[in-house]
């Protein structure tokens, strides 16, 4: 069935939905469970097996996977804007996919400063045992022309950053990189893919962790990369047959649930994000507030020119650099669980101590002082998650008053 022209999210309400068989079918994509794919003949075979060889996507096994990997694919392909997209068992193994594919020994990359940080525990425990140079830097102070060496294979960026949501100058990056003839990945897990499209501002490579906001329900993990030339697709498609890299039909069946509402989630979590972040901006003992759509964030000028929206992710400073007020409030949270993912439905707070934002490279540019909150703002009725957060400051004030007393 041909519905012609359509808008983004029309396409990704019906990406991978089965044609009719006589006359009738399902509205969804069927679960397609295998370890064996079988085949009419030997010739059938073979001829699979060669186009496999050539590089093109077709399953001669269950490891590669069959129609619902593949309309996931498509349908995040579709979203991102890309060639060709491999699914990952997480957003981590999507991202090592991606080193592992690109970087050999010898060969350097350079790494934004403030990367998701289990990143760093990659290059330490792999990659620098691969003899893979990582060398960290600081996108929005140093010079990326002046660190690109001739063994620079990769450039490798997170955009906003993972705690306190810097927004990084996407374009001007990828040109310079563009110009020295190195691909730039982006991890694009923020915006879920729908509000930025990092492809079309010139990264070569968007990575998503679906188990965030594509799957968007806290009961998956997932990774996905888009790439954007057949080029990039041989060198991924190399390492992860290589890694066996292979997911459950259930898997991807469930982030092609999540994709058909990520646009009307993500909106909401959007709207009452800005609600939480614009009433912590006038709490007293609030020193500064994280959110790229605050007209007062550092980054929000770029945020309005490359992305459509903000997702759900808040971080706060408290004035006091003693973590005590911090861990009582996070502590007195009701609707706010204790948690470090994100992307679900729910709202999740996570306590970042200084410490923290030290593994995260922030002791190379805007460290706050003390300790950060991190809030994922779920879609749970805003005024309830305010009136949470309202008496976790009053716990928190309780609890700097009995230091000072003491
Ligand atoms: C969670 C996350 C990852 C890793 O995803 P997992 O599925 O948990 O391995 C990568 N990048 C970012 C920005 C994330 O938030």
């Amino acid at each position: 069935m041909t519905r012609g022209p359509a808008g983004p999210a029309t396409r990704l309400l019906h990406a991978g939905t089965p044609p009719l068989r006589d006359g009738s079918g399902p509205v969804n994509v069927p679960v397609v469970r295998t370890s064996t794919v079988r085949f009419g003949s030997v010739a059938a075979h073979e001829d699979l097996h060669r186009q496999r060889s050539a590089g093109e996507r077709v399953a001669t096994y269950g490891r590669h996977g069959l129609d619902t990997h593949r309309a996931l694919e498509d349908a995040v392909t579709d979203l991102e804007g890309g060639h060709r997209a491999f699914l990952a068992p997480s957003g981590l193994g999507a991202i090592s996919l991606v080193l592992l594919a690109l970087l050999s020994p010898g060969d350097h990359a350079l790494v934004a400063d403030s990367v998701y940080a289990p990143v760093r525990r990659v290059d330490q425990t792999l990659l620098q045992r691969l003899g893979i140079e990582l060398e960290y830097f600081s996108p929005a102070h140093e010079d990326l022309a002046a660190l690109i060496r001739p063994k620079t294979r990769l450039v490798y960026l997170e955009s906003p950053s993972s705690l306190l949501f810097e927004v990084l100058d996407l374009p001007a990056l990828a040109a310079i990189a563009r110009d020295r003839g190195v691909p730039l990945a982006m991890d694009n897990t923020w915006s879920g893919g729908w509000f930025h499209k990092p492809l079309s501002l010139g990264a070569n490579i968007s990575i998503q962790a679906s188990t965030k906001y594509i799957a968007g329900h806290s009961d998956v993990m997932q990774g996905i990369v888009v790439v954007d030339s057949p080029a990039l697709a041989a060198k991924l498609a190399t390492a992860h047959e290589a890694l066996g890299l292979s997911i459950s039909a259930d898997d991807a069946y469930l982030a092609l649930r999540g994709l058909r509402t990520l646009p009307v989630r993500l909106a909401q979590h959007q709207r009452h994000a800005t609600e939480v972040a614009r009433w912590l901006q006038q709490q007293a003992t609030v020193a500064r507030v994280y959110y790229p759509a605050l007209p007062e964030d550092a980054g929000h000028a770029l945020w309005r020119r490359d992305f459509s929206g903000a997702s759900g992710l808040v971080s706060f400073a408290f004035k006091d650099s003693d973590d005590r007020a911090a861990r009582a409030f996070v502590d007195a949270l009701r609707h706010f669980a204790i948690g470090a993912s994100w992307g679900g439905y729910e709202s999740l707070a996570l306590l970042a101590p200084p410490e923290r934002l030290r593994d995260h490279g922030y002791w190379r540019t805007q460290a706050p002082a003390g300790p950060v909150v991190r809030l994922h703002v779920g879609l749970e009725d805003p005024q309830d998650l305010i009136a949470d957060l309202a008496q976790g400051l009053e716990h928190a004030a309780r609890a700097v008053d009995w230091k000072n007393a003491a």
